[in-house]
């Protein structure tokens, strides 16, 4: 465990004179393996690195290590009154250095965007060693090559950030959750699209719960969704600085969705309620890991029209294999979870139709102009999908970027970029 840039750049040399391999760690939430050190060597966590070093109020800046837990710079932010709005999921478990090093996104990238759009400035160790810091506190800056997007989403294999520099917003002062149960899931998507399109309406959160997630998690954490015979359930968060406002929206999302067929919607406008719908939100992923012996976790993208055609053909996916897959999460994004759980107990029969799932999600998701990954990155799980994904020309240049900033290749090795012929 390191304290520092210093001690980090210490490690890192000494490993680059002697060849080893170093792996960068946050607190292992990843979902892609990335912070595995799966060729051995040395693994640098940030845990301890795990300060808040300054919130600036005059200027919308947080400054910090990069082992504080998402959800604690979220609370040091909000105590003079400022907004860091990136919200994954696992916020209360996962670091920020691992949210920068993944692009990680959230329930509110919808209106608010991803990890990667509040970092302004970033300091990171190399694999010699070297100590880079690049941006400030600084709203804009195209001072030569960006190299804080460089190291956005790079997974530990193109240096370790030992500092981070983001930008903070005000934050509306009404949020209202509005929960929409519907019997059938094309209306749920249908839902998700016209409020997206065509309702002027700017959602904070626009995400769906399909019935094997909802569940999921009355299963595990008891009744904590309501509609529990729902095929789907959107949640839609609306927000602003004006009440009224926002009730009017909440009654024109209400009128919308019973135009669609939506049994009567659920609104949580107090804490209490609202802490209960996220609390089960965000639990949804991990109640699944509870009942099932294993769960494939896909994270696909696509745009947004053809959100329909992809729900469905996950439905389609689920009848012709027979094991249950539970698709959840991001839906006004074009973002969506797909959970495959086993139900197959023989390990031959499980792996063969695991990768038969998968395989055919892929081709589809890329036939459809989509992506294999949004949130959860490539890491060790899906670097064999990399040249599906990309052509050849593209992963050159990512195989050069590499190669010019890690020639040795210690950094987390094995990551991202497919082996080689
Ligand atoms: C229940 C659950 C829900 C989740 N929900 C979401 C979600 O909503 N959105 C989302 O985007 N992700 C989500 N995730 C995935 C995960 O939480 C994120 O990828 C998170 O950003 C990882 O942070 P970490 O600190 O755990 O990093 P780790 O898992 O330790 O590392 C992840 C990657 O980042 C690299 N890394 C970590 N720290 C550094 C550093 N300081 N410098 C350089 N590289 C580094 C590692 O080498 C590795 O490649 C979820 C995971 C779980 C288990």
């Amino acid at each position: 465990m390191v304290l520092s840039a210093a001690e980090t750049a210490a490690v890192v040399r000494l490993a680059h004179e002697e060849r080893v391999a170093v792996t960068p760690r946050g607190l292992g939430t990843g979902l892609a393996g990335g912070s595995v050190p799966v060729q051995g060597g040395i693994l640098i966590s940030t845990e301890l690195m795990n300060r808040v070093l300054e919130v600036d109020a005059n200027n919308l800046m947080v400054r910090t290590q990069p082992g504080v837990r998402t959800a604690h710079l979220q609370q040091a932010c909000a105590e003079p009154g400022l907004y860091y709005p990136v919200d994954p999921a696992s916020l209360d478990d996962c670091s920020i250095g691992g949210n920068v090093a993944t692009n990680a996104g959230g329930a509110r990238a919808y209106k608010y965007g991803v990890t990667g759009d509040y970092v302004r400035g970033i300091e990171a160790v190399l694999a010699d060693g070297s100590i880079i810091r690049y941006g400030g506190k600084l709203h804009k800056n195209v001072t030569g090559y960006d190299l804080n997007k460089l190291l956005i989403g790079s997974e530990g294999t193109l240096g370790i950030i030992t500092e981070i520099i983001f930008k903070l917003v005000p934050k509306p002062r009404y949020q209202v959750d509005v929960l929409v149960p519907f019997n059938r899931i094309e209306q749920g998507v249908e839902l998700c699209l016209r409020v997206i399109r065509d309702s002027r309406l700017m959602p904070a959160v626009v995400e769906f719960i399909e019935q094997g997630g909802i569940a999921a998690c009355n299963q595990v954490l008891g009744t904590c969704l309501p509609f529990a015979d729902a095929a789907v359930q959107v949640l839609i968060e609306l927000e602003g600085n004006d009440r009224q406002q926002v009730l009017n929206e909440c009654v024109l999302l209400g009128e919308t969705a019973m135009q669609l067929g939506a049994r009567e919607p659920l609104v949580a406008d107090n804490p209490t309620d609202q802490e209960r719908l996220w609390t089960a939100r965000r639990s949804i992923a991990k109640t699944l890991k509870q009942i099932y012996p294993q769960v494939t976790a896909e994270d696909i993208v696509v745009p947004l029209a053809e959100l329909p055609a992809t729900v469905e053909l996950v439905a389609g996916l689920q009848q012709k294999y027979g094991v249950p897959i539970v698709p959840f999460g991001h839906i006004g994004d074009g973002n969506i979870h797909v959970d495959i759980c086993r139900t197959i107990s023989d390990d031959a029969d499980w792996q063969r139709v695991r990768s038969a799932v998968v395989d055919e999600l892929v081709d589809l998701v890329l036939a459809r102009g989509g992506q294999i990954t949004a949130e959860h990155g490539i890491g060790s799980a899906k670097r064999h999908l990399m040249k599906r994904a990309l052509g050849p020309a593209e992963l050159d240049v990512m195989r050069r970027l590499k190669h010019a900033l890690d020639p040795e290749g210690i950094l987390n090795p094995g990551k991202v970029l497919p082996e080689q012929e």
